[in-house]
């Protein structure tokens, strides 16, 4: 999906439209419901695999990845989110983008991994992935990889079908400048 919010001017602007999407057209997004509860079941199970690596590999390092500017959920991790019936975290506005990320904690990350920004739970650097590689064996590696992969088909089908039942829907009453809705 193209539409990266970037402020928390703008997340609360697609919040608010993906909320109406969702009380307008309950009827249609059933399917994006089930997907999304799918997602967070699996992204749970594999919660505890990753930060049995994180725990080890992320205080030790000097460079942390976690600044500001990846705090912002996109459209399609908002309208996960809905679909789960989970909120997205409250930004503070005016945080600069390079600052440290207004989420991170003594601990890590406070969002916890269902609702965290996807490109978060996906960004794997490669002393992370060298220390998952060396404390694993290559079946349950491949699993992992495996695991990530099936989410991610499973976002794009969600994606698919939230674009299809809401489009159906909002087409007639929306002008060009209001496409942030379609991909
Ligand atoms: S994921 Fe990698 S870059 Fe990010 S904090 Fe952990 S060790 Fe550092
Ligand atoms: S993982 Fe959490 S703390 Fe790190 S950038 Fe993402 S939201 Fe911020």
């Amino acid at each position: 999906m193209k539409n990266n919010c970037n402020s928390a001017e703008s997340l609360i602007r697609y919040m608010k439209d993906i909320e109406d999407g969702f009380t307008q057209h309950e009827s249609r997004l059933s399917k994006v419901k089930y997907l999304a509860l799918d997602i967070s079941s699996e992204m749970e199970s594999l919660n505890s695999f990753i930060q049995r690596h994180t725990a080890v590999v992320c205080p030790e390092c000097s460079s942390v990845c976690c600044i500001n500017r990846h705090s912002y959920h996109t459209f399609d991790d908002i309208v996960y989110i809905h679909a789960i019936g989970e909120k997205i975290p409250l930004h503070k506005a005016d945080i600069d983008h390079a600052a440290p990320c207004q989420f991170l904690g003594d601990l890590g990350c406070t969002i916890p991994r269902t609702i965290r920004p996807y490109r978060c739970n996906w960004y794997f650097c490669a002393s992370l992935l060298d220390h998952i590689t060396e404390h694993n064996s290559n079946r349950r590696y491949r699993l992992f990889i495996s695991l990530l992969q099936q989410i991610t088909g499973k976002r794009q089908k969600l994606m698919e079908e939230y674009a299809s039942a809401i489009k159906s829907a909002v087409i007639p009453r929306l002008g060009k400048s209001d496409n942030f809705l379609y991909y």
